[in-house]
């Protein structure tokens, strides 16, 4: 048998960076047991949704046409609702992607004169132009409905008072997102999602909470919905599809919000009841079954990454000891060849697409050059191991995903081996 070393050599990670990856790794390992306990708890929890809503080799069909009374697709969403703890859940292939989601989620439950609040900072970017924010073709703005923003106060904390001032009439739906995305707040812990929302509803208690949940799943035991949160929405080309799901989004929440979205995702009238599921289930259930140890593996990276590039001296956000709410790792490289050079280390670890060198490009909706490394089954996926970074100051590198543990790690490794070659990095 080849020894370990030997491969890690031949695929071009050399001696001194494996070593160090090693000695940090070998310091992590009680973080990455507590990461392998909440595995194993969200394991049990999505195998018995599917025990207690009854998944059979049937759920796999292949259903066309209007998809009346497709099982495969009806049962999928009832074990959603189970894991969420949530009276339903919409569940479907013809959600194009988180965006679309979130879209749905506010579309469907707001109406003319209605107030739409943030009450914990700017949403993601592409929910700029659907709520009008940047002004867009179909806006939630072109419909009438307004919006209000508080932002989080210095501290990164809620800024209770001035939400308290926000809070309307008119307001009828409250957003609020758990992962930082790509901004610099932290990203909130589940249980300061549910005080914010105890707040909110204290004040108006028939306030809609809707939490956008995207990169959020299964890293913690328990999920917005299990603190108040009235829709918990997210990407099935994130956590939840567990890599294998090639497209598709969900919403969990109350029953009469759900069906609402249903009736805006198809038609009035026709709803949940249509939209047939294309013999695309059994990579919906699969990557659901998966979706728990490839979020903790996701996480592994994310943490292995912080605490490789802070020892070497580069500011990382979340730093490496702070406790995680979703898998986004962020480094400042401080200039541009340290972003160029550990984004070509990822691609080059890629298994597909590994012989291609990401360069710099300019890209729609940025104002800067933009270099991305992915080399995915799934186009876009960021579940799978991928880095992005704008080229701009401070030079940081958003770097997130990877299928299995030992897959990241061999990423990140041989990020630091690019830097290592350019001289960026000396160790
Ligand atoms: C990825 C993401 C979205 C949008 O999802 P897409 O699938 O890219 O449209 C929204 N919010 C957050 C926090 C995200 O990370």
């Amino acid at each position: 048998m080849t020894p370990i070393n030997t491969i890690y050599s031949e695929m071009g990670i050399r001696e001194t960076v494996l070593s160090f990856g090693n000695t940090i790794e070998k310091d992590l390992k009680k973080r990455f047991e507590k990461i392998d306990k909440i595995a194993e708890y969200n394991q049990l929890k999505v195998v018995k949704a599917m025990q207690d809503n009854r998944v059979s080799a049937g759920c796999f069909n292949y259903a066309s046409g209007y998809g009346y009374d497709d099982q495969g697709r009806d049962t999928l969403e009832k074990v959603y609702a189970s894991i969420f703890h949530t009276e339903s859940a919409l569940v479907r292939p013809q959600i194009t992607c988180g965006t679309h989601a979130l879209a749905l989620a506010l579309a469907a439950n707001l109406r003319p004169g209605d107030e739409l609040l943030a009450p914990a900072g700017k949403p993601y970017d592409t929910l700029e132009e659907v709520i009008g924010i940047r002004p867009s073709n179909g806006s939630l703005a072109e419909y009438g409905i307004t919006y209000s923003q508080v932002d989080l106060l210095e501290d990164g904390t809620f800024d209770y008072e001035n939400i308290e001032k926000a809070i309307n009439e008119k307001t009828k739906m409250v957003a609020i997102q758990r992962s930082k995305g790509y901004q610099t707040r932290p990203s909130f812990s589940v249980e300061q999602i549910g005080e914010l929302i105890a707040f909110v509803k204290r004040l108006k208690p028939d306030l809609i909470c809707m939490v956008d949940n995207c990169y959020g799943e299964f890293v913690e035991t328990i999920e917005p919905s299990d603190v108040g949160a009235d829709m918990t929405v997210g990407s099935l080309i994130k956590n939840p599809g567990g890599g294998l799901a090639p497209i598709g989004g969900y919403i969990a929440g109350r029953e009469d919000l759900i069906d609402a979205c249903g009736y805006r995702l198809t038609s009035p009238g026709l709803g949940r009841e249509v939209g047939a599921s294309l013999g695309i289930m059994k990579d919906f259930y699969q990557g659901l079954f998966l979706a728990p140890t490839v979020a903790a593996a996701a996480l592994k990276g994310a943490i292995f990454a912080a605490n490789i590039y802070e020892k070497l001296g580069f500011p990382v956000i979340p730093n490496s000891t702070e406790s995680r709410h979703d898998i986004i790792q962020a480094v400042e490289f401080g200039i541009p060849e340290g972003v160029i050079e550990f984004c070509k280390g990822i691609q080059a670890a890629a298994p597909v697409d590994s012989y291609v060198t990401p360069e710099p490009w300019p890209m729609p909706g940025y104002d800067s050059d933009v270099i991305m490394a992915a080399g995915a089954f799934v186009q876009g996926s960021s579940i799978e191991l991928s880095a992005d970074g704008p080229i701009k100051p401070p030079y940081a590198v958003y770097f997130q995903g990877g299928l299995t543990w030992p897959h990241a790690k061999l990423g990140i490794l041989m990020s630091l081996e690019y830097l290592v070659r350019a001289g960026i990095v000396t160790l």
